[in-house]
């Protein structure tokens, strides 16, 4: 098996899907791996590094997709790449499934397997292998830092002979991996810190933090079989935002969190919830890229309303390229190994696999992932 890790094309993008470390367990697998040039140079691995574990690089982009049995990237490869791999071959990269209908459809027409690191299963036997995680936790950290950064406070008490200093006050707004890293960060910084989720099986987590829990009566909210959160209707929508208002008028950093799996995150920060923030006061909204949870974010922007700053920086992760590299590679890693059998063509991946198998979009010319296409019956 020919395995291919093309150097990521969207700019700004710095991580690498496998780094120097699991291509040597690949080569040793019997794995063939062909690294693009410079593919890991954001990422601190340079090529040298990836000759040495046993990997060919080539900059000859063209010729390796066209070889490739299994194509490694952190997003799917654009269009124009697409239409070079063969019948049959895997791929594995972040998909954005539910937003990426026309890059799935070429993928399906040109019969590629692909796989979507967002599918794979929240559950404990999938957990080597779950991206969504490895990364959201860096978000959170990442996102903290960030705060701080802009914060024109400090986050740790301080007595001084000069006087004394009060902790920041840190709101977290949804308590999943992201928000729970966000919390432990925050803590770390000497924060006092506050969090919210829709989800009362988390409160437990977020006091083992030592955050206080906020609680919202809201009704019934739930949460899905796969432990995501359920979408509030437009009432209790409302009363969370007059709740949430009052907190964060109190907040010195807002970091929001909040998704709905598969779905436009929800608006939890209003114009007018903002207009109650103290000027010099800043939100980190982690949601911008899918739609964003504070009223005026804007992707990639630092936007300051009634001195306020929303920080809507996307890609996160991309910040800590290194160690989101390290991680997100043993996520590939895991799943390759785990998936490995013997095949028509050699090794081969089982996309009859019960990690693998939810992650598949297309398949053999078929869309595959019920998400997308309701009629399927795999
Ligand atoms: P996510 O990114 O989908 O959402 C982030 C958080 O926002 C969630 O905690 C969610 O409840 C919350 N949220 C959604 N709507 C909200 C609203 N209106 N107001 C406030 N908060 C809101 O979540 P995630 O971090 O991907 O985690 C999803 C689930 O998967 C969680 O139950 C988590 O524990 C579970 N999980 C399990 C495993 C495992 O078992 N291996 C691994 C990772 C995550």
């Amino acid at each position: 098996m020919k395995m291919v890790v093309p150097r990521e094309r969207d700019q700004g993008e710095h991580r690498v899907a496998l780094i120097p470390d699991h291509v040597e367990q690949l080569v040793h697998k019997g794995i063939q791996v062909a690294v693009e040039a410079s593919a890991g140079s954001g990422a601190g691995c340079p090529d040298e590094d990836y000759r040495s574990a046993g990997a060919e690089v080539s900059s000859r982009r063209e010729e390796m997709l066209a070889a490739a049995d299994l194509v490694a990237g952190v997003r799917c490869l654009p269009a124009e790449d697409v239409v070079r791999l063969r019948d049959g071959c895997f791929s594995i990269s972040f998909l954005d499934p539910f937003h990426s209908s026309e890059l799935i459809e070429l993928l399906r027409s040109r019969g590629i397997s692909a796989v979507s690191m967002e599918l794979i299963p929240r559950s404990t036997r999938a957990q080597k292998m779950d991206a969504l995680s490895s990364q959201a936790s860096l978000a959170g950290y990442v996102a903290v830092i960030l705060a701080a950064e802009a914060l024109d406070k400090i986050f740790p008490m301080m007595t001084t002979p000069a006087g004394t200093i009060f902790p920041a006050r840190v709101f977290v707004l949804g308590a999943g991996v992201a928000g729970l890293q966000a919390i432990a960060t925050a803590k770390r910084l000497g924060a006092r810190v506050e969090a919210y989720d829709t989800r009362p099986v988390v409160e437990e987590q977020v006091k083992s933090l030592g955050a206080r829990f906020v609680k919202i009566d809201l009704g019934s909210t739930g949460e899905t079989r796969q432990g995501y959160a359920r979408a509030l209707s437009r009432e209790q929508l409302g009363l969370q935002q007059e709740a949430l208002a009052a907190v964060c008028a109190q907040a010195d950093v807002v970091i929001t969190t909040a998704q709905v799996f598969g779905r436009q995150a929800p608006r939890l920060i209003t114009a007018q919830t903002l207009s109650r923030m103290r000027p010099g006061s800043v939100v980190v909204d982690l949601a911008v890229e899918r739609g964003g949870n504070v009223e005026g974010s804007a992707v990639d922007r630092i936007v300051e309303t009634g001195g306020v700053r929303i920080v809507g920086l996307a890609n996160l992760p991309g910040r800590v390229a290194a160690h989101a590299s390290q991680m997100y590679s043993s996520n590939v890693f895991h799943l390759v190994e785990e998936c490995l059998r013997q095949g028509e063509r050699g090794i081969d991946l089982d996309p009859d696999h019960e990690v693998l198998g939810p992650c598949l979009v297309t398949h053999r010319g078929r869309i595959v992932y019920e998400g997308i296409n309701p009629s399927v019956s795999r």
